[in-house]
């Protein structure tokens, strides 16, 4: 990414609105229109963090860091260069309400020690992953206060299907992943339903734009077969969250004679597996080269590495697969 580049994307996110969206309050106003309050980035109980809006700059007296909103986004979430810019790109391209409902979610997530322990058994654990998919938790009960401080009305929450006609978060003890135009929620509690979408479509295959410059990439059904692939270091993954690919995402895919790599539940109805033949026969026609990885019975992707399987394993399975 260049200088001019660089520049833009900061402009495009002014730094006090990405402040805010992370729950920072200033405390109050200082000369030339700069403001301070307590940090986000240590422990602070004296405000000690400055905020100047017109240079889009921050300096913090308590833990001595400072810097633009990519070096912010750095320390805040503590990943790379590249991660952060990727993971402000991502922030700039959801719809404000979703980014909203996303942004709250996240700051939930270590809140809720259940939520992290559920991930840790699905096999997440990368601070680098949850950051990447963005992955929040929704505890219920919470939401709807905290989106009408944003300036929300209850009549747009309820439209897009957030809370429910009787005020209810609709996405109750769910850990949730944001996607395109639409935000999925897996229950972690086996009384609820286990998937939940908001209505409306699922929107194009995940995180397309980081897998669709690779010359072969992986597909999978969901969203944590998704998660342990990427964690392993295969970040060619993309997932089509079911094994029916809706008109759009089957485009993506087709967009260039790529190698793709089949990688659907081999349950034990053949479901997974025969969704699998017919997509790849239909690839095949359109000039893509396809491979059907065979995982061992009763697994998928996130079975298998929750269950000891490692990448260089997963990687025999890919060279093995016809
Ligand atoms: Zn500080």
């Amino acid at each position: 990414m260049n200088r001019q580049a660089l520049d833009e994307l900061k402009q495009q996110i002014p730094l006090l609105d990405y402040l805010k969206a992370h729950a920072w309050q200033p405390a109050r106003q200082l000369s030339r229109g700069r403001l301070i309050g307590l940090c986000p980035l240590h422990e602070d109980h004296a405000p000690s963090f400055l905020v100047d809006p017109r240079k889009n700059l921050f300096y913090c007296y308590g833990c001595g860091r400072g810097g633009d909103v990519i070096r912010f986004t750095e320390l805040y979430h503590q990943v790379k260069f590249p991660q952060a810019l990727a993971s402000l790109r991502q922030w700039l391209g959801l719809p404000p309400l979703l980014r909203a409902t996303t942004d709250f979610y996240r700051m939930q997530l270590h809140r809720h020690p259940e939520a992290v322990a559920y991930l840790c058994q699905r096999g997440i654990h990368s601070p680098e992953l949850l950051e990447h998919m963005r992955i929040g938790y929704a505890p219920g009960g919470c939401l709807r206060r905290g989106l009408t401080e944003l300036g929300y009305s209850i009549s747009v929450l309820h439209a897009a299907g957030l809370i429910t006609s009787v005020g209810y978060d609709a996405y109750t003890h769910r850990v949730v992943f944001p996607l395109e135009g639409n935000l999925y929620g897996r229950s972690i509690s086996a009384s609820a339903p286990p998937h939940r979408f908001l209505p409306g479509v699922k929107g194009g295959l995940y995180a397309w734009e980081h897998a669709r410059r690779c010359p072969a990439v992986i597909l999978v059904e969901g969203l944590f077969d998704y998660a342990v692939l990427w964690q392993a270091g295969f970040h060619n993954v993309t997932c089509s969250m079911g094994t029916h690919l809706n008109v759009h995402q089957y485009r993506q895919l087709c967009d260039s004679r790529r190698t793709v790599y089949l990688v659907f539940d081999a349950d034990n109805n053949g479901g997974g597996q025969k969704a699998a033949q017919s997509l790849a026969g239909q690839l095949t026609e359109q000039g893509l080269s396809v491979r059907s990885v065979l995982l061992p019975d009763g697994h998928d992707p996130n079975s298998f590495f929750v269950q000891g399987g490692d990448a260089q394993q997963f990687q025999s399975l890919l060279e093995a697969a016809q």
